[in-house]
C-alpha cells in the first residue's frame, strides 16, 4: 500500500514561464493530458515570471477550462531560479515536479519519474538528458565547460547533464525551504541535500516555440552563482596567483641586481613594462573574486526577499492577510530565496 494522499494534492508540477505565450498552447495539451492519464490528484503551479506579453492573459483564458491550473504571478521578472523558488514554495503536493515551459524537457517523463519515486521511496529523481544533439553546438559546449567546472568544485554526486526538470518529495521540498541562500541554485542544491535519488533519462528536444530567455548573460551569471555559493576554491586561486608572482618577481631580482652589476641596466624596458603588466593584472583579478564573495555577503546581509507574488489562484486574496505581501506562501518559513544572478551566499559563517 502507497501513501495515497486521500484529502491533498499528490504531485504538483511547477513551471516558470517568462513570455511564453507562444508555446503555452502547445504544453498545456501534451500537459494535460499526460497529467490526467496518471489519474492521481494533481495542481499545476504556472509561475509568471512578471511576463510583458500575454502570458498572463493566456493562463487566465486556460485556467477556466482547467481547474488544476493555478496560477502564481510574481510583481517582476525575478528569473528563472527565484520563479521556480516561489513555485516550489507554493506547491502542495506530496511530489513535486519541475519543468520548463518549452516543451524541451518531455511532460510524459513525469509519470514514469512518479511511480519511480514511489516504487523505490526516492526523495529525487533527475531528468538527466542522454542526449542534446538538439541544442545549438553552443550552448553543449557551455552546459559542458559549466558542469565539469560544477563537479570539480562541489563534488561528483551533482548530476552532469540534470537541468531543473525534477521530481522531488515533500520531505526534500521542505528541507529546500529551509536553506537561508539567498540565490538558489537548485541543481545544485538538490543534490546537496543527500536524499535517496533515482534518475530518468530523456532526449532533450527543441525549443517548441518562442525563444530561449536564457542569454548568454544570464548564462554567466548562472555559472558564478553557481560556483561561489559552493565553493571559496577560486579565492585560493587568487592565493596562488600570489605566489607564482611572488616567486616570478624574486627571479626578476636576481636577474635586475646580476643585470646592475654587470652594468648594463639601461635596456630593461621589456621586462619592467611586463611585469607591471602581470602584477597589475594578477591584483585585478583578485579584487575581482574578493568582490564577487563580498558581494554575495552583502546580498546575503540584506536578507531580501527575490520574489514577491502578486497573485495566486489558488489562494483566494481573502486568505491573504494584507501584511503578508512578501512571498511567504506558509508563515513560518524563511523567505530568503534565489532570483538575480549576480550574488548569494557562503554557507553562515
Ligand atoms: N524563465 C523564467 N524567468 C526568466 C527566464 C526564464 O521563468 O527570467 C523560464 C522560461 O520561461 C522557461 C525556463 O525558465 O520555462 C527555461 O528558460 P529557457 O527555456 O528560455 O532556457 P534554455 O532552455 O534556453 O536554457
Ligand atoms: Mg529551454
Amino acid at each position: 500500500m502507497t501513501a495515497v494522499h486521500h484529502d491533498r494534492t499528490e504531485l504538483s508540477v511547477v513551471i516558470p514561464m517568462y513570455n511564453e505565450e507562444e508555446v503555452l498552447p502547445v504544453l498545456v495539451d501534451r500537459l494535460r493530458a499526460v497529467l490526467d492519464g496518471t489519474g492521481v490528484r494533481y495542481e499545476v503551479v504556472a509561475v509568471d515570471d512578471g511576463s510583458t506579453d500575454k502570458t498572463a492573459a493566456r493562463l487566465e483564458d486556460l485556467r477556466a477550462g482547467w481547474p488544476q491550473l493555478r496560477v502564481v504571478a510574481l510583481r517582476r521578472n525575478s528569473g528563472h531560479q527565484a520563479a521556480l523558488t516561489a513555485g516550489l514554495h507554493s506547491a502542495r503536493g506530496a511530489y513535486v515536479a519541475s519543468i520548463d515551459a518549452d516543451l524541451q524537457d518531455p511532460p510524459e517523463k513525469i509519470p514514469e519519474m512518479l511511480a519511480l519515486a514511489k516504487a523505490q521511496r526516492l526523495d529525487i529523481v533527475y531528468g538527466i538528458r542522454s542526449d542534446r544533439s538538439t541544442d545549438t553546438g553552443f550552448k553543449r559546449r557551455t552546459a559542458g565547460a559549466y558542469y565539469w567546472l560544477i563537479r570539480r568544485l562541489v563534488g561528483k554526486n551533482v548530476p552532469s547533464q540534470a537541468g531543473d526538470f525534477r521530481l522531488l518529495s515533500r520531505e526534500a521540498v521542505d528541507a529546500l525551504k529551509t536553506l537561508p541562500d539567498q540565490q538558489q541554485v537548485y541543481r545544485l542544491l538538490v543534490p546537496w541535500l543527500g536524499f535517496p535519488s533515482g534518475q530518468v533519462t530523456y532526449q532533450r528536444d527543441e525549443r517548441a516555440a518562442g525563444e530561449t530567455k536564457y542569454p548568454l548573460r544570464k548564462m554567466v551569471g548562472l555559472a558564478i552563482t553557481s560556483i561561489t555559493s559552493f565553493s571559496a576554491a577560486p579565492l585560493r586561486l587568487a592565493t596562488w596567483l600570489g605566489v607564482v608572482s611572488f616567486f616570478t618577481c624574486l627571479a626578476m631580482l636576481v636577474f635586475t641586481l646580476t643585470a646592475y652589476a654587470l652594468g648594463n641596466t639601461v635596456p630593461g624596458w621589456t621586462s619592467l613594462f611586463t611585469a607591471m603588466l602581470f602584477l597589475g593584472g594578477v591584483q585585478l583579478i583578485c579584487f575581482g573574486l574578493l568582490g564577487e564573495y563580498v558581494g554575495r555577503i552583502y546580498t546575503a546581509v540584506q536578507q531580501r526577499p527575490t520574489y514577491f507574488i502578486a497573485s495566486d489562484s489558488g489562494r483566494p486574496a481573502e486568505a491573504a492577510a494584507p501584511a503578508a505581501t512578501p512571498a511567504a506562501p506558509a508563515a513560518a518559513e524563511p523567505l530568503v530565496s534565489s532570483g538575480r544572478p549576480e550574488a548569494g551566499q557562503l554557507p553562515p559563517a
